[in-house]
């Protein structure tokens, strides 16, 4: 982890007023070394280290911060611009309907991405939307676009097998019109690997259809290899944007930064699970800091405000910060929240590397599965229990234990997982995630 790894080169440079390329010499080794394990390819890493090199050198530290801090900000905020500055969303400023070329390879996601875009556009924008699958080599892809698009609430536009993927695209094109689309999505074939029929095939899609969006769909999951094939759909496409999918997994994110470098090309979404609602807009400045294995906090906070209460949102967020305070009351609602928010995974992908790994430990054992009878457990106990669980002595215990219907080695195994993840808590207050956001502005 990166930050770690800076730590202590870090200590060395104190008391510094410039970056040099002597002080920085060994914190970009480091950086180097970070940015390879995110996955980022070796080409790109070159480069970019060049670049951070070339915008530290001779530029002084400011205030309170450390050479490191500095440079640590100085390389986030360079990822941040490599990978686009701001999110841009679709465009669909033609004459209706507005044409949408999914390509990648095969299992990339463009099926399923066509309809999550599809339910999003209909949903956020009021948008008529028609999906057709030009697949016609795996029969099984066309019924599956069948399926999620009417899962996704959109219109589907049937083909089979038998027919030239050109003669399906233009039946849907006139279709589309006819019944005034908004949008047409044309899902195509992908190989398992690159290919000439299949890189033929995909140009002439799009120059009989000359779609306004042409959009790169790549599993993020692909690491170094994101690169080649990148490149080559990219050569042989004018592509529009890129969809990286796949993010909700174990992937570092480097493959984004690897994309973006070899294609120029702005990457306008992120898929962040199999669910037609695991999409999000790609937000660059969060994945810098997943490069960086810094977490992806901001990205916690707003899944949080999407899916539960605001407020409780807020004061749960503001209890991890301050570690304070953190009873069976709040262990419980964050439970319900965890559910919420697609259970214990999905939340501790989005933390710190070094706090993940924690909260691995210590509410790892709480199974999505069994959060109901946690829950049934502490809805046994009096508010003065679950503000006070040091009053839990064996005669509550047993009396909590039969209101819940469970044994009470359960509820000892619940408080047990409580005083765990009190004890990550107070390393959330204690590893100044506040001074470890501080260190990562630069
Ligand atoms: P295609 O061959 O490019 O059309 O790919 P599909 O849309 O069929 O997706 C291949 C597999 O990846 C399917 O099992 C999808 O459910 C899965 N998938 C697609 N996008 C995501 C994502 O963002 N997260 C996860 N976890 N799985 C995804
Ligand atoms: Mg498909």
């Amino acid at each position: 982890n990166l930050t770690q790894r800076l730590a202590k080169v870090v200590k060395n440079l104190r008391g510094q007023a410039r970056l040099t390329e002597d002080n920085i010499a060994e914190m970009l080794r480091e950086v180097r070394m970070a940015l390879l394990e995110a996955d980022v390819a070796l080409p790109v890493v070159k480069d970019f280290i060049a670049r951070v090199k070339d915008r530290a050198v001779g530029q002084e530290v400011v205030g309170s911060l450390s050479p490191g801090q500095a440079l640590v900000g100085v390389v986030h905020k360079e990822l941040t611009e490599l990978m686009g500055g701001q999110a841009s969303g679709l465009n669909l400023a033609s004459q209706p309907p507005a044409i949408i070329l999914m390509s990648g390879l095969q299992g990339a996601g463009k099926t399923t991405t066509t309809a999550k875009l599809g339910k999003w556009l209909k949903e956020r924008q009021k948008k008529k939307v028609l999906a057709v699958s030009c697949d016609v080599y795996r029969p099984a892809a066309i019924e599956q676009l069948k399926t999620v698009a009417a899962q996704a609430g959109i219109d589907f536009f049937p083909s089979t097998g038998e027919q030239k993927p050109a003669d399906i695209a233009a039946a849907a094109l006139d279709h589309a019109k006819r019944h005034y689309y908004d949008v047409l999505f044309v899902d195509t074939a992908g190989r398992l690997a690159i290919d000439e029929a299949m890189m033929a095939e995909i140009k002439a899609l799009h120059a009989q259809l000359n779609p306004i969006e042409s959009l790169f769909v790549v599993d993020a999951m692909l690491g170094q290899d994101a690169v080649n094939t990148a490149k080559a759909f990219n050569d042989a496409l004018p592509l529009t944007g890129v969809i990286l999918t796949k993010l909700d997994g174990d992937a570092r994110g480097g493959a984004a930064l690897s994309v973006r470098h070899v294609t120029g090309k702005p990457l306008k979404f992120a898929g962040i699970g199999e669910k037609l609602t695991g999409l999000e807009e790609f937000h660059p400045e969060r994945m810098a800091s997943r490069i960086l294995g810094m977490g992806d906090i901001l990205g916690l906070v707003e899944e949080a405000h999407r899916n539960v209460d605001q407020e409780k949102a807020k004061d749960l967020v503001q209890k991890m910060k301050s570690g304070k305070g953190f009873d069976l009351n709040d262990f419980k609602e964050q439970i319900a929240q965890m559910r919420k928010m697609g259970g214990m995974s999905s939340l501790l992908d989005k933390l710190p590397a070094q706090f993940g790994a924690l909260a691995q430990q210590a509410g790892g054992a709480v199974e999505d599965k069994s959060i109901r009878r946690i829950e049934g457990i502490i809805n046994s106990m009096t508010p003065l229990e679950r503000t006070k669980p040091e009053l839990l002595k064996a005669s509550r215990k047993r009396r909590i234990a039969a209101g819940a219907g469970v044994q009470v080695q359960e509820v000892n195994r619940l408080l047990n997982q409580f005083e765990q993840t009190q004890k990550v808590m107070k390393q959330f207050s204690k590893g100044g995630m506040a001074k470890m956001m501080r260190g990562m502005k630069g």
